[in-house]
């Protein structure tokens, strides 16, 4: 029998990541790029996930989209899903022992804790506000002239964590210029912006209730070292970063086409 090949598409609103997955088992590539949603993000994802794959879209079974933006490609998916199932499936596909999954991405944060059939029984999601997602992170980086790339070498230099209060990111943002003006150094006040996205995300898993091992993450924040390690100090336990964190939504779409084709 000749192989099947899915396509999962994650139309996020700072970036589009796609993968092509062969008999719902095997990577066969994958592709990130820079730009989201309403851009021509989605589409450059798609030519370059192809182009790495050596095929073209005829040569697809099924194409599923998930993301903030994933109406936006009837036409071209098959089927669109809701970014939790889709983050659901790719951690569990990734680590089989997974029970939390804590998903931070550039507009929204959520918690989700799975049984042990690889079910949801609860989530809880950010999405009304940017304090506690990667936007947040993103205009603080700008704030205090440090790459997002190197926010997390910068928080394990702090030798004491500034307290960032304020709920809000526009507050906040005021805030910690004023901290800046103050003297305080941006290593301690990179760290005090990480322990605010953390207080916000562990506020989501507590409410999911107990928190159940494995906790894995993924989305784009966890590729912050500083940000994971201060959910894992507000959590009070070690939590696994997924290998490409911010394609796991991706993936989970590519193995959810899969069924969603044999079915
Ligand atoms: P979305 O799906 O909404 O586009 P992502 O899961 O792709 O969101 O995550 C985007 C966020 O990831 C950005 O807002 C940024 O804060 C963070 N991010 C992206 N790349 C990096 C990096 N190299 N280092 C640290 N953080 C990053």
């Amino acid at each position: 029998m000749s192989a099947i090949y899915t396509l999962g598409i994650d139309v996020g609103s700072t970036a589009s990541k796609c993968i092509i997955l062969k008999d719902g088992t095997e990577i066969v590539a994958k592709s990130l790029v820079d730009v989201g949603t309403g851009t021509s993000g989605p589409q450059r994802a798609i030519e370059a996930v192809l182009a790495e794959a050596g095929m073209k879209k005829e040569d697809l079974h099924y194409t599923l989209a998930t993301g903030y933006g994933r109406n936006s490609l009837t036409g071209i998916a098959d089927k669109q899903m809701s970014e939790l199932s889709c983050h659901a499936k790719g951690a569990c596909f990734l680590f089989p022992n997974v029970h939390t999954v804590i998903d931070i991405g550039g507009q929204d944060a959520k918690a989700i804790a799975i049984n042990d059939k690889g079910n949801i029984t609860q989530f809880y999601m950010n999405d009304k506000c940017a304090a506690g997602t990667g936007r947040f992170l993103d205009v603080m980086s700008r704030v205090l002239e440090i790459p997002l790339e190197k926010m997390g070498e910068a928080h394990f230099q702090a030798t004491e964590w500034a307290s960032v209060s304020s709920t809000c990111t526009v507050f906040a943002e005021s805030e910690v210029i004023s901290q800046l003006s103050k003297g305080l150094t941006r290593e301690s006040i990179v760290a005090g912006v990480h322990k605010s996205v953390a207080t916000k995300a562990c506020s989501l898993v507590r409410r999911c209730g107990s928190i159940v091992n494995d906790v894995v993450m993924c989305g784009g924040v966890a590729q912050n070292p500083g940000a994971v390690d201060a959910i894992e100090k507000e959590l009070g336990q070690k939590i696994t970063v997924a290998p490409n964190p911010q394609i796991t939504g991706a993936l989970g779409a590519a193995l959810l086409a899969y069924e969603e084709l044999i079915k």
